[in-house]
């Protein structure tokens, strides 16, 4: 039940959503504005807002994971949080790629590059845990966590919040509201964006799996005729064993069985289509299943509006880009925010916001196409395709020019790509 509506202070910036991508922004937007802006982070779900919660890590076998890309990590280093990440992630130092039933594979390295690693895994918990204490200690952040945005309304200048915390509702003002909310994002649908909406008619199978052979730090995707199959090297488990997180793109019957069938079942079937590389795959934590959809919000700011993260574009697992990109996007909104703050320009302007989204354009484009053809290029059994498909991972393994452009590529490192030095 809701009780009485007061009003309260403006902020700033207000952030719906404290999930990664909306704590990521906070953090790049206090650090870049000297901890100037005033920011405010709502967020639905119950989680600790005081200032001196430490941040916890357990090994344990069940939690998602993400790869952090190279231009990730030049944006996370200035922030402060890197070292803490350190501590529990575990680096690509190579990435094998392959097709079931077919000679051709390649080896990524970091060497092709010049880069320290070619990616780092870590686990979702650990990651947000990191995020969410940093983001404690700044002064200029402040953070209602459980509370929910029921309603953001556009005004002449800026934007009014609808905040329902505790069984009752506040108003807000601020200059720029920014929806982090999520791809089944409700802002979204409450301000009339429309999203469009594409189905792979495939689920991806996440689960942390353990095997006989160390990994070594290398990373695998593997293409099968029923959808990619991607490992990403995970620190041990508790028992001592080599341990990573594997995502499993598969028709949506298939994954349902293999979420359902007892372990051994699945260790087999997992087997038959991963091969031995790694030796005997021996045990399987929980199993979750993701239907894999394209969301794309059809417009993403308006007058004092940004649509951000899984809200704006969120994206097939399988090339590990969304949470990338997303760190890209919040690097780029940050320097033009942060600039506009120092001008004294009103933040919510639209010709700013629009200046955002025309620099990202090209940035979100060039991934969401590169995520969306990587899997379903190795989908379809038509003889030329399977011909390029062959010919063209053995080209990548002798051409380091074409290599160098695919890590590039799928790394997000490329011309005017942001990077979050300013
Ligand atoms: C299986 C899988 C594997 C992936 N692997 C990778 C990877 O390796 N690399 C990578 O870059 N990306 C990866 N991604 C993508 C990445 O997980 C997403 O890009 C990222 O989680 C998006 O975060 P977000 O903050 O936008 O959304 P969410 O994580 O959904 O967060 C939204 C938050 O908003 C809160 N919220 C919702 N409504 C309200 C409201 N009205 N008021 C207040 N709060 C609200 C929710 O409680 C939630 O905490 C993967 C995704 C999947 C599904």
């Amino acid at each position: 039940m809701v009780s009485g509506v007061a009003k309260i202070t403006d902020y700033d910036i207000v952030i719906a959503g404290g999930g990664m991508v909306g704590a990521s922004l906070a953090l790049q937007l206090s650090h870049h504005s000297q901890q100037q802006l005033r920011i405010l982070v709502v967020e639905n779900f119950p989680i600790a807002t005081e200032a001196d919660a430490i941040p916890n890590y357990h090994s344990t076998f069940d939690a998602r994971t993400t790869a952090l890309s190279y231009s990730s990590q030049l944006i996370l280093q200035p922030l402060g949080v890197w070292p803490m990440l350190q501590q529990h992630f575990t680096s690509i130092d190579r990435i094998h790629v392959s097709e079931r039933g077919r000679l051709g594979s390649t080896t990524l390295r970091p060497d092709d590059v010049n880069w320290p690693a070619l990616g780092y895994v870590i686990e979702n918990a650990w990651l947000g845990s990191v995020l969410l204490s940093a983001l404690r200690e700044k002064n200029n952040i402040e953070f209602l966590a459980p509370a929910t945005v029921k309603n953001i309304s556009p005004q002449q200048q800026g934007v009014k919040l609808t905040i329902e915390q505790d069984a009752s509702e506040k108003i807000i003002n601020a200059q720029l509201a920014v929806i982090a909310d999520g791809a089944n994002s409700g802002l979204r649908e409450q301000l009339g964006i429309a999203a469009k909406v594409h189905s792979y008619q495939q689920t991806a199978l996440i689960a942390n799996v353990s095997f006989t052979k160390a990994h070594n730090g290398c990373a695998y995707e593997r293409f099968t005729d029923q959808g990619p199959i991607a490992l990403l090297p995970l620190n041990d488990s508790e028992l001592g064993q080599p341990r990573a997180a594997l995502v499993w793109s598969l028709p949506n019957t298939e994954a349902q069985y293999l979420c359902d069938c007892d372990q051994q079942e699945f260790l087999h079937r997992l087997q038959q289509r991963f091969g031995h590389r790694q030796g005997e795959f021996i045990r399987v934590g929980d199993r979750f299943s993701y239907p894999l959809t394209l969301i794309e919000a059809e417009e993403q700011v308006r007058s004092g509006i940004v649509v951000m993260g899984n809200a704006a574009h969120s994206l097939h697992p399988v090339a590990g880009q969304g949470f990338n990109l997303a760190l890209r996007d919040c690097a780029r909104l940050t320097q033009i925010v942060v600039k506009a703050y120092q001008n004294k320009q009103a933040l919510g302007e639209l010709v700013l916001l629009q200046s955002y989204q025309q620099q990202q354009q090209f940035d979100q484009q060039k991934t969401i196409t590169f995520s969306d053809q990587l899997p379903t290029l190795f989908t379809r059994d038509q003889w030329p395709l399977s011909l390029l498909r062959g010919v063209g991972l053995g080209v990548l393994d002798i051409a380091p020019l074409l290599k160098t452009q695919f890590i590039h590529h799928a790394a997000g490192v490329h011309d005017g790509a942001a990077t979050g030095h300013h």
